[in-house]
Formats: C-alpha cells, structure tokens, sequence
C-alpha cells in the first residue's frame, strides 16, 4: 500500500500498488471504526493480499484484505521515512490501472531489504539506483557523460545534466568531485551485485556522496520535487 487517507466519518482511501494492475484507488469502508475487520492488515506501506469489488465510481472496494506474511514497516521514523520515498516515487511513475513492468515487484523488494538492513540509507540508495535503472535514467559510470572518453580511476565531478561523470578535460574548476570510493560503489550497484552491496563498509560520509549522486539524478528527470526526499534530507 502507498498512501491512505481517511475519509468521512470511518472510511479510508488507500492507493494500492497491484502487481497485474498496476496503481489504484480502493475505499474501505468503516475501517477506522474499532471492530473493523480490515482494519488491522491495512498498514502503511503494507503488503497485503486483496480482494476488491467493483464500486460505483472510479474506487474500487475492499472487501478482503489479509497481510501477506514478511516484511513489516512501522514505529521507526526514519525507516518510514525511507519506505514514504520508495512509495511516492512508485505513485508518481505508475499511472492508473496501467502496470510498468518491473516496479512491483522492485517496490516489494526494496521495502522487504529496507525492513531488514541495519541501515536504512543503504536500502533506500540500492532501490533509487534500481529505480533509475528501471526508468531508463542510470547515471553513465564508466566514460565521461560529455566526451564519452573512459573514466580514470580517481574522484570526478557528477552532472545530472549530462547524465553522468565527467571526464578531468570536461569538468568545470567550479564543479565538486565525487570520490572514487563512491564512483566505486555506484558502479558495484548498477551490476546488480546485491550480495557483495550488502557487505560493503558504507561511512556516512560514503553514503552523502553515493546519495547526493542519485538524488540528483533523480530529480533531475521528475518534473516536480520528491517531497520524501526532502524530508528525508531535512531529518539530517
Ligand atoms: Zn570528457
């Protein structure tokens, strides 16, 4: 589940991530009320398994909801924080009824890996590179984004603009590089090497430029700010 609302006097709105159905809106009807049976499996960012029925208008109805055994995602304010991203970026990509291949099931696991990881960060920057890779926009790790020559091993300035690093000829005097450490990584990533990802030794000031390389990458291709992202940054 990716987002709810409440809704008149008991009810809820929830936009619902469906593997074959891609996004949609579902009412569930009397489930702030205390005995409500749905109630308890409708977690934010839950996963659950449904059952819906057709309703009048364009939201459909709950009418079994049953929590699929796994991951769980709640009390900790950063972790909800961190699966508040996963969740707006799956909304804002995923149109109506209209399944992107790929982002359920990236959505399911991210979510599950972010609920396990002792921190949260490494998670959310795994799923944001899968993310970007997935929508077309992976950032370009191995030659210059501008001149196309290989890279050399040491820290190069990162352009969104551009798509990726650039080369020493093609980098501004102005432009902050990133160290090759974090190059490193990105590139570890974009193999899809989870198991050795998973073992890396990730400093925090690591993850600030692994972050601040797919942050902006990120917003570069959304036409409007990611407001998780936001506060996720503004939490630090
Ligand atoms: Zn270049």
């Amino acid at each position: 589940m990716l987002r709810k609302l409440d809704y008149g006097e008991a009810d809820r709105i929830f936009t619902f991530l469906t593997r074959s159905h891609g996004k949609l809106g579902a009412i569930a009807k009397g489930v702030r009320r205390q005995e409500s049976k749905l109630g308890p499996s409708l977690e934010l960012y839950g996963h659950v398994d449904l059952l819906l029925a057709k309703g009048r208008g364009e939201l459909d109805v709950v009418a079994q909801v049953a929590r699929v055994p796994g991951y769980r995602i709640e009390g900790d304010v950063e972790l909800m924080a961190h699966a508040a991203l996963i969740a707006e970026l799956a909304e804002r990509v995923c149109e109506d009824r209209h399944p992107i291949d790929g982002v359920y099931e990236l959505v399911v696991s991210s979510l599950d890996e972010l609920s396990r990881e002792t921190d949260p960060r490494r998670a959310s920057a795994w799923f944001l590179m899968s993310a970007l890779d997935l929508l077309g926009y992976a950032p370009q790790l191995a030659s210059c984004a501008s001149c196309e020559r290989p890279l050399t091993a040491r820290a190069a300035p990162f352009s969104a603009e551009a798509g990726g690093f650039l080369c020493e000829r093609c980098a501004l005097p102005s432009m902050e590089p990133v160290p090759l450490a974090a190059i490193k990584v990105l590139r570890l990533m974009a193999s899809g090497d989870r198991e050795t990802y998973r073992r890396l030794k990730l400093d925090s000031a690591l993850m600030n430029s692994i972050d601040g390389v797919l942050q902006a990458q990120l917003e570069y291709h959304m036409d409007r700010r990611l407001k998780s992202l936001a506060f996720l940054n503004s939490m630090r």
